[in-house]
């Protein structure tokens, strides 16, 4: 049993290529994927993703966004789908909303790319920065699945409304889902607000802290 293994079974869970998750995404027999095997599926999945024709966001996207990071971190964090910015630079988490998710990972002493992945529950924008079409998740979730089958992180951080909802097949509102662990695919999974929502309600970056707090000391736990 691999370390991860251990981890998941001391806490009574699955490891997630034995589950099926919320959205009803086909769940892999596969073990475990060997470093040469990940590197194979990454390279298939990165070639899949801009392929993609599967719903109708393919017409109107610039570019898919993939998800960049630490593709074995221990931390990822999911958002919603890209934006603009996002479409036009094919990076999920730029702008203005990026630089506050860098100060934010900065003060939990994480950094991009070093231990962390991020990624979006979408890989094509919403015309407009439209909230995504339940079609359009059921499509692409088989995606985000593949990306934390291979990442395999400790942690998932739902990040605003949209991600958490989906992620956790609920319609429960962000204060009601902060504050306890949940579990996605068998991954333990922290709730949080979204940056793009803060840089609007300033107010609740102090609840978002205290989540990224909270995130810490369940990570350092394990
Ligand atoms: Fe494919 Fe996802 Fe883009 Fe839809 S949003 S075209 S499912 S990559």
């Amino acid at each position: 049993m691999s370390r991860r293994e251990g981890i998941l079974a001391e806490m009574g869970l699955a490891p997630i290529w034995r589950l099926r998750t919320r959205l009803e995404v086909p769940a892999s027999d596969s073990p475990a994927v060997s470093g040469t095997d990940s590197s194979f599926e990454w390279t298939a999945l990165k070639q899949a993703v801009p392929a993609c024709t599967a719903c109708g966001l393919h017409k109107s996207r610039t570019q898919t966004v993939f998800g960049v990071g630490d593709e074995q971190a221990d931390w990822m964090l999911i958002g919603e789908a890209p934006g603009a910015e996002e479409d036009r630079l094919g990076e999920p988490f730029v702008g203005q909303a990026g630089r506050l998710l860098d100060n934010m990972l900065a003060a939990i002493d994480l950094k991009r790319g070093e231990k962390v992945y991020i990624a979006n529950v979408l890989k094509c924008r919403p015309p407009g920065n439209r909230n995504p079409q339940p079609e359009e998740v059921a499509k692409c979730a088989p995606h985000l699945l593949k990306q934390i089958e291979l990442v395999r992180p400790k942690l998932i951080v739902a990040m605003g409304r949209f991600a958490a909802q989906t992620l956790l097949g609920t319609d429960a509102s962000i204060a009601s889902l902060r504050g306890r662990l949940h579990r996605y695919a068998g991954v333990p999974l922290v709730v949080t607000y979204h940056p793009a929502y803060l840089l609007r309600n300033l107010p609740d970056k102090a609840k978002a802290w205290a989540d990224l707090v909270f995130a810490r000391k369940t990570m350092t736990g394990f």
